[in-house]
């Protein structure tokens, strides 16, 4: 994608807007090489999540999802931001008050310089025990046990930082997110299949809002016929474009 042209409409409202929500999803870090967990390629086309991503997977096999998440710690380690990690930063300059709320877990935004960020799914930089809460970074926990979670010293098991399905969002964190998205004039959704609630339900707020939407996924999703503009193309490929756009608008004499 070389270059995006912003609809009148669209145009009007990004000129304007004060308060900006980047919603992000697995999509986002797939071209850092990070698989997603639905549409081609993903996850879970080779693995169940009632396996793996569950508290009840974790009481009857440890082990295996311990191990799951050792390796996917470690692919996360070894993989960089990509162009939409800093398209997405890049924003920050150009709106007043801009907030990115990631369904990611793999901290490719707090690497790339996003200060202003929500991980509504927890991160994978962190590991807590399952009994007393006690926090530890992840690597270590992993490097000390890396076939079963370390054990605490309240005999509690340490188990990955991250939400797993059938399980609560961090409260005050989802609270943020669902102020932002009901009291923001634009809302970008940027590679996610908007499918994992409560999450999705953002983008209804900000639509019932009045916010201007678009949405960056090759795919489309339950919400594309909401869109004011859809952008069919890779992240790391469409958002560049699309910051550079906002850019021009925003400033056009630069
Ligand atoms: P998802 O796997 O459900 O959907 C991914 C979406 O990304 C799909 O709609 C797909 O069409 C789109 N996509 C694929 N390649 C893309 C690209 N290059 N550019 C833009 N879009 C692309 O992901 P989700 O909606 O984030 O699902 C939520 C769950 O997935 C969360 O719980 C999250 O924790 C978890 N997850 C996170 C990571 C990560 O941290 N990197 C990876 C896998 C899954």
């Amino acid at each position: 994608m070389t270059a995006v042209e912003l609809p009148g409409a669209v145009r009007e409202r990004v000129r304007s807007a004060e308060r900006v929500v980047v919603f992000s999803g697995a999509g986002v870090s797939r071209e850092s090489g990070l698989d997603t967990f639905r549409g081609a390629g993903g996850l879970w086309e080779r693995m169940r999540p009632e396996e793996l991503a569950t508290p009840e997977a974790f009481r009857a096999d440890p082990e295996k999802v311990w191990q799951w998440y050792a390796w996917r710690y470690q692919r996360v380690a070894e993989a960089s931001p990509n162009p939409a990690h800093q398209a997405i930063a890049r924003l920050e300059a150009v709106f007043p008050f801009i907030i990115v709320v990631t369904q990611n877990v793999d901290s490719l935004h707090r690497r790339v310089g996003s200060r202003n960020l929500l991980e509504l799914h927890g991160s994978l930089a962190r590991a807590f025990c399952n009994r007393c809460g006690r926090s530890r970074d992840m690597g270590e926990a992993i490097a000390e046990s890396p076939g079963a979670p370390p054990i605490c010293t309240c005999g509690g098991k340490f188990r990955p930082g991250v939400v797993w399905f059938g399980e609560s969002l961090p409260e005050e964190t989802f609270e943020q997110a669902c102020e932002a998205a009901a009291s923001c004039e634009l809302f970008l959704s940027a590679g996610t299949s908007a499918t994992v609630y409560p999450a999705a339900g953002l983008i209804e707020l900000a639509h019932r809002a009045g916010a201007c939407l678009i949405e960056i996924n090759p795919e489309p999703t339950p919400f594309s016929g909401l869109m004011d503009l859809r952008l069919a193309a890779p992240a790391g490929e469409a958002l560049p474009a699309l910051a550079d756009a906002m850019e021009r608008c925003r400033w056009p004499t630069t």
